[in-house]
């Protein structure tokens, strides 16, 4: 089975191309059914990147929770490999774990993520423990 995500990131025309095998050796590919959203208006916050198109949000585990396990397993190396792999995919930025790695700050490495005024950066949705957010060039 492929999941949206992959099947989305490996898309000819997608922002950020990651084939499929690619993207299943990453994440160690399980039944684990993660969640992705891509575009949506985010009415809260509609200087995001989702409403451009640009941004895509993957869960690990369930909104709302903090990951677990093979859950934060993967979200941590899917999380790595996004930053490590950042110049060939053309990653603008990634938020993951209350932490946010910029590629135009890119030798600061991972930094505390405040939530911009807008997340609470304690909640596992608003601090992004429950979803790494990929915004792409
Ligand atoms: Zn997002």
């Amino acid at each position: 089975m492929i999941y949206p995500l992959v099947k989305e990131m490996a898309a000819v025309g997608a922002p950020v191309r990651v084939p499929v095998a690619v993207a299943c050796r990453i994440l160690g590919f399980s039944k684990q059914g993660y969640y992705n959203a891509c575009w949506d208006p985010h009415a809260w916050n509609p200087t995001s990147d989702h409403p451009k198109g640009r941004a895509c949000d993957i869960v690990f585990g369930s909104l709302g929770h903090f990951p677990k396990g093979t859950d934060k397993t993967n979200g941590d190396r899917l999380a790595e490999w996004l930053v490590t792999n950042a110049d060939t995919w053309g990653v603008n930025y990634v938020i993951w774990q209350g932490r946010v790695w910029n590629s135009a700050r890119a030798n600061q490495g991972w930094r505390p993520y405040t939530g911009g005024g807008i997340y609470n950066p304690a909640d596992a949705t608003g601090g992004h423990f429950d979803h790494i957010h990929l915004s792409q060039h």
